[in-house]
């Protein structure tokens, strides 16, 4: 059975909760791939809205097995937490969810070192969400990190502990921080991850059986293309790969095996954090496009409520993105924010050292002096119906979604309209 891999096409924040959510009915397991507690998928369900950020999203649905691929950066304390949080709203995840042993640890030290590197680099930060991601895959690139498997042995993982905490703390000071008092530090993470414990599995050898089964497997990116490390706006970028090929190595799965490639793409531009933006809109656009006028105002990112940054859709960066994705199937979200304007643009080149390109420049200074091509398209200016089919959309919401996918040369698989479960429109 071919497995599917979900990712973002922007900057994060494209609505791949929601979409993944869709896409984990018809999934048997659900697995992460990549990334650590940055991410934030908000899943809105019959019982309220729930923020995720290391738990796929998967866990909602009774009967998928959700995985922590090898790819993931995963903080114990954190996900013990959100584990925590999410007792009584989900069904019990015992059995049924399951931590890779190649998985890094955030430790609590990365976090420190994270808001330290922030800090150090004064008015001109990454804007990373300070939950030690960076320093984690530094540690892991550096092989002198934590693996899930190293915590099987609790006497020994709390000795190795002791022993890194006492040369990170001199690193710490040295940096002009303040050191992490040993017995709270080692009690907290040992704590988390004994709870923890039970989960932690050979997660290549368990996806490999499922996926010989015949089972469904969803590949559940996270952030968004444009916050790859290769391919993204370096370095206004995250630490790992946020792409396809991400999900491959990032669940020990075959590129051969993924047979549908899911694009997330919000109908207009965000991001948080710091970072060029060409088709960044001036703060009264913005102000509409984060939510203004209609009874959502929710563009504050689910990782750290941060207000977005807000523009036109940039479908040059947008291509790019599909591309170095293979996307098969396109979903578009987000439509219901649009309602509200008269006319709507969308960016299809850029000029930049005296021509016309739409290609994404490498070189991020080109970026921040490119001055985007626009088309423009009549907006719709009124409510979307509650509709099941893209077909019911009005014609002008219909040219602007079709418009996308034309350039995108993507097949577009679903319209969501709104953040319930029912408000999505599909193509068949
Ligand atoms: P992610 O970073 O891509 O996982 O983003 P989230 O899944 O956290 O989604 C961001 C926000 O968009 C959440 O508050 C969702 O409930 C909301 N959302 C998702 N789809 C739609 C939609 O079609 N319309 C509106 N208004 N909100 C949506």
């Amino acid at each position: 059975m071919p497995v599917s891999a979900l990712v973002g096409l922007q900057w994060g924040d494209e609505g791949k909760g929601k979409i993944a959510d869709l896409l984990a009915e018809k999934a048997d397991v659900v697995v992460r791939c990549q990334g650590g507690s940055n991410a934030g998928h908000t899943v809105v369900t019959d019982n309220g809205a729930f923020s995720l950020r290391l738990v796929p999203s998967g866990i909602f649905r009774e009967n998928a097995v959700c995985v922590i691929g090898n790819g993931v950066v995963a903080d114990p304390i954190h996900l013990a937490g959100e584990l925590k949080s999410l007792e009584g709203a989900i069904p019990d995840p015992s059995g049924r969810l399951f931590i890779s042993d190649r998985a890094h640890m955030v430790m609590p030290w990365h976090k420190a070192l994270d808001i330290l590197a922030e800090e150090h680099l004064g008015q001109k930060p990454i804007g990373t969400t300070r939950q030690g991601i960076a320093p984690a895959y530094m540690d892991k690139a550096k092989r002198s990190g934590f693996r899930w498997h190293h915590a099987r042995n609790a006497g020994e993982f709390r000795k190795r502990v002791l022993i890194i905490l006492a040369e990170m703390n001199i690193v710490i000071n040295a940096l002009g921080g303040t050191a992490l008092p040993e017995k709270e530090t080692v009690d907290a993470l040992c704590g988390a991850v004994d709870s923890l414990r039970p989960y932690i599995a050979d997660t290549v050898s368990l996806l490999h059986g499922h996926h010989r089964a015949g089972k469904r497997i969803l590949l559940e990116g996270a952030q968004g293309t444009m916050l790859d490390i290769d391919f993204g706006t370096y370095p206004f970028v995250t630490s790992s790969n946020t792409t396809s090929g991400g999900c491959v190595t990032g669940s020990g799965l075959p590129p051969a095996s993924i047979a549908e490639v899911h694009g997330i793409l919000k109908s207009f531009t965000t991001r948080v954090g710091a970072g060029p933006f060409p088709t960044e809109a001036p703060d009264a656009a913005a102000a509409l496009l984060r939510g203004a006028g209609t009874n959502r105002w929710d563009e504050f990112a689910a990782a750290t409520g941060r207000p977005h940054r807000c523009g036109w859709l940039d479908l040059v960066a947008a291509r790019h993105s599909a591309r170095v994705n293979g996307v098969t199937r396109l979903h578009i979200t987000k439509l219901d924010i649009l309602s509200q304007f008269d006319e709507l643009r969308i960016a299809v080149a850029y000029r930049m050292r005296g021509g016309e390109t739409s290609d994404l420049p490498s070189d991020i200074r080109d970026l921040d002096r490119c001055e985007p091509v626009y088309e423009t398209l009549p907006g719709w200016k009124k409510q979307l119906p509650a509709c099941k089919s893209v077909a019911e959309l009005p014609e002008a919401a219909r040219n602007y979604v079709e418009r996308i996918g034309e350039f995108l040369e993507a097949d577009i698989a679903t319209v969501s309209y709104g953040p319930g479960r029912g408000q999505t429109a599909f193509t068949a």
